[in-house]
């Protein structure tokens, strides 16, 4: 097994301890979990073909199959805390594979979702999130792309809010609905002063 670690002791020595407590399970985080994913994480019966297929598991310590676990017992905290819920890339692998039909993916988003709600989120989620509030792209196109582009054939822009800039304004209605920018904001500004 690959050993987590972290450079707060305290969250390597939780993370370590693989035992579960009772009064340690919060069972709305469960509920909380099942109704933003729209998948059952209860239904998971460790079978592990989640992880197998996981391209983020051979290069970290990441597990999804941990974080299905971790939903189904209802252990917030370590769920919540783990700087590894951000490791996964979405590629929806394991919620193709699952047998039981369910969708980790959206388990680790929801809980992404529930994280973000107590400000726990790496800064670089927030600045693709300031990268798509001014340019309508989380990776904005570049100079290199641009000649890459041209030598493919292609326009130096794709045919997105870099060829129609009058389009960002829709998509800041809708990260201003969410508060998304404002948070991020707030949050880069308390990390990074
Ligand atoms: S593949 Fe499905 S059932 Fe198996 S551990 Fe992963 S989530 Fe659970
Ligand atoms: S969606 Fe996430 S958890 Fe699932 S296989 Fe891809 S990287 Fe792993």
């Amino acid at each position: 097994m690959v050993t987590k670690n972290y450079p707060d002791p305290k969250l390597n020595e939780k993370l370590r301890d693989r035992y579960y407590r009772r009064d340690q399970s919060n069972p709305e985080f469960t509920k909380e979990t099942e109704k933003l994913a729209g998948s059952m994480a209860h239904m998971c019966y460790q079978c592990g073909t989640c992880t197998g297929g996981c391209p983020s598991a051979p290069r970290s310590t990441y597990r999804i199959r941990e974080f299905m676990r971790r939903g189904v017992l209802g252990l917030e905290e370590e769920a919540l805390t783990d700087p590894d819920l951000w490791l996964c890339t979405t590629c929806y692998s394991c919620t193709d594979r699952c047998p039981r039909d369910l969708a980790p993916t959206d388990v680790i988003m929801a809980m992404r979702n529930l994280a973000f709600r107590r400000d726990i989120i790496p800064v670089n989620f927030l600045k693709t999130v300031t990268a798509i509030y001014a340019s309508g792209h989380g990776v904005p196109n570049n100079d290199v792309n641009r000649a890459a582009r041209e030598k493919l054939g292609l326009t130096r822009d794709p045919p997105t809010t870099h060829m129609y800039p009058e389009y960002i304004k829709g998509i800041r209605k809708i990260l201003d609905h969410y508060n998304l920018k404002e948070n991020a904001d707030r949050i880069i500004k308390e990390r990074e002063g």
